[in-house]
This record gives C-alpha cells, structure tokens and sequence, in this order.
C-alpha cells in the first residue's frame, strides 16, 4: 500500500481523499496556489506544498510544480482529483513515468475516452448502444445534411473534446443547421482547443442516467448501481439522487451487467462512470468519465462501500474487495450541489464565510471546505458544498430528510444556491421523480 499521497487538487474533493488516506493511515501531501495558503485542504493535510499563483494554469494544471512537489515531500502516488488534470493522458504518463503511481485509470483509456468520437466508436463496439447519429466527426454542412436526413430534427452538435455541458448547439431545421455547425465549431475551438464535433439526435424527454463501476487489474469488474443526474441547468448537473426513480429492478440489473461487462472487456482500471441517456424504456450511451464523480457520494449511501478507499486500493494493486453478488443497495440517497452563485441569476458570488452552520443528524452528510470566516477565492469553480442525505427505507422518507437538513443549512456572507433547493424539493414534479433532463430550466424560467 501507499504510504504517502499528493493530493493534485482543492476544495471539498481534496478534503474527501485526505479523510480515506487518513482512515488507511496514508499520509498526506496538499498542494495549493497562493489563493488557497488557508484553505481547509491545507491546513487538515500532513504536509503542503505552495505550487503557485492563483490562476489554475499556474497551480493546479501546473505539471512540473506537482511532479516537484511530491518528489520534495516523498509522495509514491498523486490523486487528481475532480476536474484540473483528473482527465489528462499526459499527466498520468508524466506521473507513471516519474516512478509514481497515477491513482485512475490506465492513460490509454483515459485518451480514448476523453475524445467523444473515438469514445462511441469504442463502446459501439463493445455492444453498448448509443444516441443515433454520425458516424465521426462533422466538418460540412453537406455532411450534416444528410446525416439530418437520415435521423431528422431537431439535432444536437457536440464537441468532441467537451465536456461541462459547454459546446453543444441543437438545430431544429435545415435551415438553422449551418449556422448551429458553424458556432459549435467555434465555440468547441475557442474552450477545448479542438474543433471537431459531431452530430446526435436531439432526445426530446431524456433522462440522465449513469452507472458507476470499479475495475481492478485482475479483470474484476463490479457495478454499484445507478444514479439518475437528470437535475440540470445548462447540461450541468444540480442535484443527483439514486436510486433512479425511473427504473426498475429488472432495468436496473440490465444496464449494470451490460456496463460492467463492457468495462472489463476494456481492461479497464479503477472507478469510471459511465453516461447513459433514458427514453421511452431505452439507454443510449453519451460518455465515460475516467475519474470519480462529484456525485460518488449518493453511490456510497447506498452500498456503503467507500469509493476513494477502494479506487486507492486498487491502484496500489489489491483485488476489489468485493464481488457483484455483494452489492446489496439500500434505501434512497439525493445530493444537492450548493453552489456560491446567486439562486436566480446564477452569477457567482465568491466572498468571505461571516457565518457558517452545516446541518446534521441521522444519514446527513456534507462534504465542504467550507468553514466561518473562511474567504472563497474567485478563480476555481463556484461548488461551495455537497448536501448529501441518505434513508434507509424510502425516497420519500429521504425527501423529507433533506428539507430538514436544508433548512437547517446556514451559509453566511455569500450568495448560495441553497434557496433553489429549497424549491426544487418541495415541487410536485420532484415529489413524483417525474422529470427529465430539460425540466429543470423550465421550472426555473417560471420564476424569472
Ligand atoms: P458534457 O461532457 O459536456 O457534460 P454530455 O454528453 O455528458 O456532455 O451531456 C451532458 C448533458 O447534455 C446530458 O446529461 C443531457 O442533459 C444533455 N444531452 C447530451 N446529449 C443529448 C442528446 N443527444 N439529446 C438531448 N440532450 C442531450
């Protein structure tokens, strides 16, 4: 086993790895830019590292600074965390090569997967379904014409390095298909650095639908269920609950069997997600995350198996510690992403922490960085806190669980999307689990 850890991240995600290296009595190594010399991470972790100024390009994206900062401190393997470098084949490669472990997936997988063309034609292949539409990329709109022949309007253009809900444009007529090709190129140029997009039916009524598996490097694959994340705004995820309340047992053994089995014909390493949109009784594949997701949280309440403990494990080369025939799930878990942004106009609202009281009790959970007097820089994402409730019995008992728990929330001195929750929570479509991916953003429009 590791015997020491750099964490190559911030924020809450940092503190959630330092708490399962401290419970394996792994020590820790925090990294962080100027703007971050108080945040929690550093100050809970064994040892810290400056590697920067604030901007992330200088500090957490910054490679030579973190493979000198866990060769100074010892570390034998790096932890990337959410986001920065998590999905970046290159800085597993520099890692690996460096003599450290990359604790994620092999950088092969995480290539081919961090490219959506080459992601579809991958699992296409390994017999799952996906979202009709082209083939590969799409460059003219002569092609994209016809391919809008063949699966009709309205369309959706995605860019093929995206990710972040950024760069997709839906074209619902022949007539708007140039001009939506044209910005989604730019716009995928001007954020990934890549100008290749591709084309997907547009689905009406979808719901996002995901399955979480880890994979050891003996062959062992083992789903742990699925989370439905159809909650969003601008194709970003708001709250997550599992299990869905759209499936059903016998859906939800299926769409796990036929993830796992995909997975380990892979050969693949660690925890990955993969992506999954739900219509009318059917899945269609849109991605696969190599990385823990911000929403490991829900899957965790519900097995009760630790998903930072197990993926530290497996990297260090253990066999999972468990078999499919041992995922019992249990009860009814929802996550609410609080973010520091305004809840109606969604501008950010970084700021100092004047007053702070985390909810708790039975089956809540916050995983935050957050602390009073704590002063939330401007430069990294606007994710404040993870409100994370879990039921043993039922979805609706879980409900009731969480509005206590929000309620009881106090978040001072910056603007927080803690009121939308509030909303979100006692609206009758949520109360039914009746919505899909585009109900969001109408239930927020209603109150503009
Ligand atoms: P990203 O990597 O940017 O998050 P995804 O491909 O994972 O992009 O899609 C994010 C969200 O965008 C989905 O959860 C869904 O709400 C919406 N979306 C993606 N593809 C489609 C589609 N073909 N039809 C309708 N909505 C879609």
């Amino acid at each position: 086993m590791f015997e020491k850890i750099l964490i190559a991240n911030r924020g809450e995600i940092a503190l959630r790895i330092l708490r399962a290296c401290r419970e394996m009595g792994i020590q820790t190594v925090a990294v962080h830019s100027t703007a971050d010399a108080n945040a929690m991470h550093v100050k809970l972790a064994d040892e810290s590292v400056c590697i920067g100024p604030p901007r992330a390009k200088d500090s957490y994206l910054n490679i030579p600074a973190l493979i000198s900062a866990a060769t100074i401190t010892g570390a034998d393997a790096i932890h990337p965390g959410i986001g920065f470098l998590s999905e970046n084949a290159h800085f597993a490669e520099v890692v690996i090569d460096h003599g450290l472990a990359f604790i994620g997936p092999k950088p092969e997988h995480i290539n081919l997967m961090g490219n959506k063309i080459t992601a579809k034609d991958a699992v296409i292949k390994l017999g799952i379904p996906t979202v009709p539409g082209s083939s590969g990329s799409v460059e003219h709109e002569e092609d994209a014409l016809k391919i809008a022949e063949s699966i009709g309007y309205p369309l959706l253009i995605k860019a093929a390095g995206g990710g972040g809900g950024k760069g997709m444009q839906v074209a619902r007529s022949p007539e708007s298909l140039k001009e939506c090709l044209y910005l989604a190129r730019n716009e995928a140029e001007a954020n990934f650095g890549n100008s290749e997009v591709y084309i997907e039916k547009y689905l009406d009524h979808p719901r996002h639908i995901e399955v979480q598996i880890i994979a050891d490097s003996y062959g062992n694959v083992v789903h742990l269920g699925e989370r439905d994340c159809s909650l969003q705004r601008r194709h970003q995820k708001v709250i997550e609950e599992a299990p869905s309340p759209a499936l059903n047992d016998e859906e939800r053994a299926q769409i796990g069997k036929l993830t796992a089995k995909a997975v380990a014909k892979l050969g693949y390493l660690g925890v990955g997600t993969v992506e999954y949109l739900y219509q009318d009784g059917q899945f269609y594949f849109i991605e696969m995350n190599t990385r823990l997701q911000v929403e490991h949280t829900i899957t965790e309440m519900i097995t009760g198996i630790d998903l930072v403990h197990e993926q530290i494990r497996v990297a260090a080369g253990a066999h999972l510690a468990f078999k499919q025939s041992d995922i019992k799930f249990r009860g009814h878990a929802i996550e609410c992403r609080v973010n520091a942004e305004h809840p109606r106009t969604f501008m950010p609202s970084p700021g100092t922490i004047n007053d702070y009281h985390a909810p708790g009790g039975l089956g809540v959970r916050v995983d935050s960085a957050l602390y009073s007097g704590y002063k939330m820089p401007s430069y990294y994402d606007s994710l404040a806190s993870k409100l994370v409730v879990h039921h043993p019995q039922s979805r609706n008992e879980c409900i009731m669980r969480l509005r206590g728990a929000l309620d009881e929330y106090v978040i001072g001195g910056i603007e927080t999307t803690l009121p939308l929750h509030k909303k979100i929570t006692k609206a009758q479509s949520f109360l039914n689990g009746e919505y899909d991916v585009h109900w969001l953003e109408r239930f927020i429009g209603l109150d503009q």
